[in-house]
């Protein structure tokens, strides 16, 4: 399959400064900053500076600089966000099943709360 990415999407305005955030964390390769409608007290969103659509476009084609940094980076949050203690989830949604709104790759930082169960039952 070959991605397609949209620079028009919301977070590569947000990379180009066209479009402000609240910025937790910047490294060489990812921008971590704060979710605009918060589900829980931590609410953390990470993407990589590189233009790639989902965690798998990542996975497969980011280089090994852009993957290091990107997942230590997340480690870093959770210690910074203090949620390594009481726990926390990590949720990156992909393509429409996944229900993914902006087609640049995030993840999710949850914690601050009890989350409930991940998924309702299949129906
Ligand atoms: P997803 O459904 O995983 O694509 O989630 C996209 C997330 O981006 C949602 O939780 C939104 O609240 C969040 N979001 C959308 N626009 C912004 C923005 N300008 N700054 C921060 N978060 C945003």
């Amino acid at each position: 399959m070959a991605y397609v990415y949209d620079d028009q999407n919301i977070f590569a305005k947000i990379l180009r400064g066209e479009i402000p955030n609240d910025t937790v964390m910047e490294t060489e390769h990812t921008l971590a900053f704060r979710d605009i409608q918060p589900q829980a007290p931590v609410h953390v969103l990470v993407i990589p500076k590189g233009p790639y659509v989902c965690y798998d476009h990542f996975a497969l084609e980011a280089s090994d600089a852009e993957i290091a940094d990107y997942t230590r980076t997340i480690g870093e949050i959770c210690k910074a966000e203090g949620v390594q203690d009481g726990g926390y989830r990590i949720i990156s949604n992909a393509g429409e099943a996944g229900v993914q709104e902006v087609p640049h790759l995030h993840i999710h930082i949850l914690g601050g709360r009890n989350l409930g169960r991940m998924l309702a039952p299949a129906r």
